[in-house]
């Protein structure tokens, strides 16, 4: 859910697509999940599905308004913001464990910068980037701008996060080598992504909470992520397919969105949006407390198979400059 941080001159992608713009195959086939606003084509030989017309620079930015950051980038109501800032914090552990005390360490698509805090609070030199400052927020170690224009050093960090960010670029690819070219040898990449291979998005189709068309313009599986990075310079040395923080809510909204022919409401009312009757919110409120639990346990249950919503993995920079294409 964070924002797209972009590297090299963006506009070189042809907005029809006739070969996969992350493998060059040409073996394209339209995905099963298509409305009449949006196309997904899906490449049969690396399994990356994408958005077809993918939108231009001017287009993706109309996308990302204030409404999509939350006002003053507050993005809930403060009950459920104390929770996610909690569970950013719990990632830190994770991410603390990849990395020698008082390492570098780059948060990019850092939101409001909570990891970084966290990180550099702890001694280790952490910076975060993220596509926009608004005015009231330009935090200390944040660079408001894209990879590459921040031109850091080779060799320069021990570990870069990429969490929710992937999916939202339009050259993933040129992102990844860049990564690749400011990692230290043997540093760690870790990244996540929603699981467009897993159960929660087989069973909601278009309703997936996290389909987010057309913010969304790669959609990823074990084999198509694997893929993308094997091919960039990256040992993929760690998969996992649940995150508490997406998978859950994801589940419930989803459940939701099918059943009331909703269109991710209930999450724009926890994000404080006013457009909503008393007895709307009401409702979906209701409904989701009944949800809650089942939807829970439905998304621990995908995940012990392997089939969560969310892909997260570790991987390693090869230690070889040998890229593959
Ligand atoms: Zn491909």
């Amino acid at each position: 859910m964070s924002t797209a941080q972009e590297s090299t001159a963006s506009s070189s992608l042809p907005k029809f697509s006739r070969e996969c713009p992350l493998c060059g195959s040409a073996g394209l086939t339209p995905a099963e999940i298509s409305s009449e606003a949006y196309s997904l084509l899906e490449c049969r030989a690396c399994g990356v599905s994408f958005l077809s017309p993918l939108p231009n620079d001017y287009e993706l930015a109309c996308y990302y308004d204030e409404m999509y950051y939350g006002k003053n980038r507050k993005k809930f109501l403060t009950p459920i913001q104390i929770m996610v800032t909690a569970m950013t914090k719990s990632k830190w552990g994770k991410i603390q464990r990849l990395m020698v005390s008082g390492g570098r360490f780059l948060d990019i698509g850092c939101g409001r910068g909570t990891l970084v805090q966290k990180a550099r609070a702890e001694g280790y030199e952490a910076y975060g980037i993220e596509r926009n400052a608004s005015p009231q927020h330009t935090e200390p170690h944040i660079f408001y701008k894209d990879l590459s224009e921040c031109a850091f050093p080779d060799n320069h960090f021990q570990t870069i996060i990429l969490f929710h960010v992937l999916e939202h670029l339009r050259e993933p690819v040129e992102t990844l080598r860049e990564i690749r070219r400011i990692l230290q040898p043997g540093g760690w990449l870790f990244l996540a992504v929603p699981n467009f291979g897993g159960a929660q998005a087989r069973a909601s189709g278009r309703d997936w909470f996290h389909l987010d068309l057309p913010r969304h313009l790669w959609h990823f599986n074990k084999r198509s992520l694997a893929k993308l990075l094997e091919q960039n310079g990256f040992h993929v040395q760690r998969t996992s397919t649940y995150s508490f923080e997406y998978d859950w809510y994801g589940t419930l909204q989803s459940w939701m969105n099918r059943a009331m022919g909703d269109e991710n409401l209930l999450y724009a009312i926890l994000k404080g949006e006013r457009r909503f009757s008393a007895v709307g919110k009401i409702m979906r409120l209701a409904v989701a407390s009944l949800l809650a639990l089942p939807a829970l346990i439905n998304s621990i249950w995908d995940a012990a198979r392997g089939e969560g919503g969310t892909l997260s993995m570790m991987a390693k920079k090869k230690e070889l400059d040998a890229l593959k294409r």
